[in-house]
Parts: C-alpha cells; sequence; structure tokens
C-alpha cells in the first residue's frame, strides 16, 4: 500500500492533503502521481468518482513554481461545473503552498476575468469556448504553460469541443507535459493522443477495483404505463440521502418532476433551459437536502459533484454503456456505499443486455415491492410517528380542546379508530394495480397462455423459444411452461407475473428477426 507520504511531495502539499481527509491514494491516484512528477506524458483511464482531480492536481501543485508569475499549468474541462469543482480541490490542494489557481468559464463576465488574469495565476482551469475568447483578446498569455491536463477527454468530445481543444493546442509550448483523464476511451480520443502527446503511458484502473464494490446495480422491470407508478414504490421502499433520477429528454424531466411533485416527493428539476441562477438554486436546495431527488438529463448532469448521493435511478435506460457508467458514478463516491438502479421496459431488456456486457457489470433483478408491502411500510412507518409523539409526550392546546369536544360525545377506542382511519385512509387506500387482465387463457395455474402466429416454418424449436423468452422477459428458461409448436403458429405459458412485459415486448415486435403477432390464447384452443 503506498501512502501520500511515498510521493516525496511538499509537506505543505501533504498537510493540505490531511486536511481534506484523504487517508490513502485511491489507485488511480497511486499509479498516477509518481509518473507525472517524473514528467511524463500520461492518460488515465478511470470511472467517475475515483479520485481523478487530485491524481493530476497534487502533481501540478508540487510542480508550479511560486515565484513564476505565468500560468504554468492549464486544466480542460467540459463543463462550468467541472471547471469550478476541480479549481476548488486544486486550491484545497495548493493552500498551504502559495500558487495562484483561476477558473475561466463562460456565463462569467469576462472583465472580471480579465482583472484577475492581471494580478498574476498560476494554474488555469478552464472551459474551451470562453479559453478561445481569452486568446483572441490576447487576454491571457499560455506561453509559458508546462504542463497542461484534458479532463473528462470522453465528454469533450461529446459535447463537440475537438476543434476548440485543437486551437487551444496550438498555442501551447510545443516542450510541455501532456495529461489525459477520461472514463471512456473511444477511439477519437486515441488519435487527439497520438497527435498530441509524446509517447504516453496508459493507466488504466478497471471497474473491479473501484465503482464495483461500492456501488450495488439492480434493475427492475416495467411496463411503460405504469412506470410513474413503479417508481413511487421503488421510491417509498429506498433508504435514499439523495438521489438523482436520469430521463432521456427534457420533456421527460420536467414531466416526471411535475408527476413526483403532485404526489408529494421533494423533486426538483434540473436541464439546459434553466437560467444560471434557477441551476444554481436548484442545486443548492439539493446539497442542502431540501429536495430529496434531482431529476436530470444526462447533460445537466454534466460535472455534478455532490458527496452523499445515495442513489441514482435510471428512469429512462441510458441509451449507450458509456452514459451509464457515467450516471452511476455520481454514487458511491469516495468509498461511500450508493445504489443503482435501473428501470427496464420490456423493449428495452436488450439495450440492458448490452449495458451489462460492455460494462461487464452485474445488474441483479430485482421485484417490484407490492402493493401490500408499500402499504406495510406506510403504516409501520405512522407507527413510528405514534409512538415518537406518545413518548416525547407532544401536545397542543388546540388539538386539546378538539379532544375534549370529541369526547363529549364517544367513547376512548371509538375516537381512537376515527382519528386512525382518517390520518390512515389515504395512505392505505386500495391501490389499484393496473396490470393487464388477460382473461382465461386455458394456461396451467399461475401462468398464462399466448398464441403466436409462427412455428416450424421458421425454424421455432422448444428449448430455442425457451431461451429466447427468457431472455427477452429477464427470467430462467425453466420457468417458460408448455410449448406447443405447430406449422404456422406456437402455443407458449409464461408465468402470471411475467405475462405482460412479455405481451409487450412482442406485441408490434420480433421474434428470431421475424415479425410477429401476439395475442393471449383462447381456452378452448386446447388440446
Ligand atoms: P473523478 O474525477 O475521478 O470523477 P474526483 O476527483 O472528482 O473523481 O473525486 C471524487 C471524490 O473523491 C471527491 O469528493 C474527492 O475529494 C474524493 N477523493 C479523491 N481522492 C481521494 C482519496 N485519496 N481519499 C478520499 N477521498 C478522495
Ligand atoms: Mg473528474
Amino acid at each position: 500500500m503506498t501512502d501520500f507520504q511515498s510521493f516525496g511531495i511538499n509537506e505543505a502539499i501533504l498537510r493540505a492533503i490531511s486536511d481534506m481527509g484523504f487517508e490513502e491514494p485511491s489507485p488511480i491516484q497511486a499509479a498516477a502521481i509518481p509518473k507525472i512528477l517524473q514528467g511524463l506524458d500520461m492518460i488515465g483511464q478511470a470511472q467517475t468518482g475515483t479520485g481523478k482531480t487530485a491524481a493530476f492536481g497534487i502533481p501540478i501543485v508540487e510542480k508550479v513554481d511560486p515565484k513564476d508569475m505565468r500560468v504554468q499549468a492549464l486544466v480542460l474541462t467540459p463543463t462550468r461545473e467541472l471547471a469550478i469543482q476541480v479549481s476548488g480541490e486544486i486550491r484545497k490542494l495548493a493552500q498551504y503552498k502559495r500558487v495562484r489557481v483561476l477558473p475561466i468559464y463562460g456565463g462569467q463576465s469576462i472583465g472580471h476575468q480579465i482583472r484577475a488574469v492581471k494580478q498574476g495565476v498560476q494554474v488555469v482551469i478552464g472551459t474551451p469556448g470562453r479559453l478561445i475568447d481569452h486568446i483572441e483578446r490576447g487576454t491571457l498569455a499560455l506561453t509559458s504553460v508546462r504542463i497542461l491536463v484534458l479532463d473528462e477527454a470522453d465528454e469533450m468530445l461529446d459535447m463537440g469541443f475537438i476543434d476548440d481543444i485543437e486551437r487551444i493546442l496550438k498555442v501551447l509550448p510545443e516542450e510541455r507535459q501532456t495529461l489525459l483523464f477520461s472514463a471512456t476511451m473511444p477511439p477519437e480520443i486515441r488519435r487527439l493522443a497520438n497527435r498530441y502527446m509524446k509517447n504516453p503511458e496508459t493507466i488504466r484502473v478497471t471497474k473491479e477495483e473501484v465503482a464495483a464494490p461500492s456501488i450495488e446495480q439492480v434493475y427492475f422491470k416495467v411496463l411503460e404505463r405504469n412506470k410513474v407508478d413503479a417508481l413511487c414504490r421503488i421510491l417509498d421502499a429506498e433508504e435514499t440521502e439523495l438521489g438523482i433520477i436520469f430521463c432521456r429528454t427534457k420533456k421527460g424531466v420536467d414531466e416526471l418532476a411535475e408527476a413526483l411533485q403532485t404526489r408529494g416527493y421533494l423533486v426538483d428539476a434540473i436541464h439546459g433551459d434553466l437560467s444560471q441562477a434557477q441551476r444554481d438554486k436548484v442545486m443548492n436546495d439539493f446539497r442542502s437536502g431540501r429536495i430529496e431527488y434531482l431529476i436530470a438529463t444526462d447533460v445537466a448532469a454534466r460535472g455534478i459533484d455532490v458527496s452523499g448521493v445515495s442513489h441514482v435511478i435510471n428512469y429512462d435506460i441510458p441509451q449507450d454503456p458509456e452514459s451509464y457508467v457515467h450516471r452511476i458514478g455520481r454514487t458511491g463516491r469516495a468509498g461511500k456505499r450508493g445504489r443503482a438502479i435501473t428501470l427496464v421496459t420490456p423493449r428495452e431488456m436488450k439495450q440492458l443486455r448490452v449495458i451489462q456486457q460492455v460494462t461487464k457489470s452485474h445488474i441483479e433483478p430485482r421485484e417490484l415491492p407490492t402493493i401490500e408491502e408499500a402499504n406495510e411500510r406506510r403504516i409501520a412507518q405512522f407507527m413510528a410517528e405514534v409512538r415518537t409523539a406518545i413518548e416525547n409526550g407532544e401536545s397542543h392546546p388546540l388539538i386539546e380542546e378538539a379532544l375534549e369536544k370529541l369526547r363529549a360525545d364517544y367513547g376512548d377506542f371509538e375516537m381512537l379508530q376515527g382519528l386512525a382511519y382518517v390520518a390512515l385512509k389515504d395512505a392505505v387506500m386500495e391501490e389499484q394495480d393496473d396490470a393487464y387482465s388477460f382473461g382465461e387463457t386455458g394456461a396451467e395455474d399461475g401462468m398464462v397462455r399466448f398464441f403466436i402466429n409462427v412455428g416450424k416454418n421458421i425454424g421455432i424449436t422448444p428449448n430455442r423459444l425457451a431461451d429466447e423468452l427468457a431472455q427477452l422477459i429477464g427470467i430462467s428458461a425453466r420457468e417458460i411452461g408448455r410449448i406447443d409448436i405447430f406449422d404456422r403458429f406456437t402455443f407458449v405459458e409464461v408465468p402470471e407475473n411475467s405475462a405482460p412485459f412479455l405481451y409487450e415486448a412482442l406485441k408490434q415486435g420480433k421474434l428470431f428477426g421475424t415479425r410477429i403477432y401476439i395475442e393471449p390464447a383462447k381456452p378452448r384452443a386446447r388440446r
């Protein structure tokens, strides 16, 4: 095990690290810091939340000459939030060694930035667009930069910053150290590295060493039409500190925020249409716990770093494995435990499989809490509150007055019954589970039988069909029931609780590449 002392860095930095509460280097730090101190170009690949900022921040602070007032290190980040966050972390690392650190990003007055630069700055953390503004105006001299860092390089490329980055690279001295950090390594990044880095060493911290143990990954099968209800039941059953709920689109974010607010959940939305002031307010509410869940798009969530995010919920499944990795990296940070929950509709099961394969992660299936379980939880919570109130002797003059009035007309137990009913009726009201009802299909007890309009004509065999359907609905092939295959059609039985999911997956869908038609079987068709 390495410790921070073994890097041979300045005492002032070690003191700052200890103030920050870091006890030992994270794996990427242990691997990267010695190489960076040696002056090598380096590519660091590790998931979000693995401590990449300090991996380059510590050597930068070590290497900066405090007497030279020119810009010596430049860090490029994709977003304003990230620039501020990285700058904050480097400032903390530099607090006992007088190093001047400045974030430079769009949205802030350029005049203010120009004045700050004139005071002298040694480490600049900036977003590409605003840096180019300064370069064009001649208000930021970068000719003495000795260390360049591309942070979250994959995000920068995704956001279309490649041309900007190349322009910035052109004004930097050839003689410099270049470091690149990224959670993923698509080919574009390799190309960038080959062009602008000198024999870079690649350091990869694999998933197993970081996120895997601290993030528990589960999925729930849900139907498109009762996704909101399913989510509420999940939220009710989770012990959440803070959570981020991801949706695919801005519209989706707004709709879900409204639906959850209406149901009394403490949530707010964040997406690209918000003004900076609105965004800051939402983020402050979130950090301080005034809202419990932040509902966001992938873009809006970039650069969000809030400690205490216990849950990441993919309300809409991520579009690609990389974004899955980015999303779930918002929880389980710095060794804390986190939970990643993905909702999967019938048509998204394939997507889930791709994500599992590419990220080599195991995402466990979970059953939605039933209505009974949800009710039991609410009642248990009510009873706990009542007990606390009794034990603390809580009371209020107006309440006592009301009790006296009731007592004049009713007995104690009658009163209690009435009070409890009023308090609990909403919590335990018959909720309706709007699952499908397939009626009598001629299946065995607990099963539903379906008719599918293809059979031996497309080469279906019992084993192939059982395997395919089991994959499609996320159960084991053994749970598929009786299968009868004819020349041009097939009957198959599946467990009742998987039936709606199968039906939605296959209606207007394909089986072994053939477009098919599926319907609940009619009982008399049974032989
Ligand atoms: P990344 O850039 O890899 O996504 P960050 O650098 O933002 O990750 O680090 C994630 C969190 O972990 C931050 O809050 C950071 O302060 C903390 N952290 C970094 N290194 C350590 C360490 N060695 N020990 C404990 N916490 C750390
Ligand atoms: Mg980072």
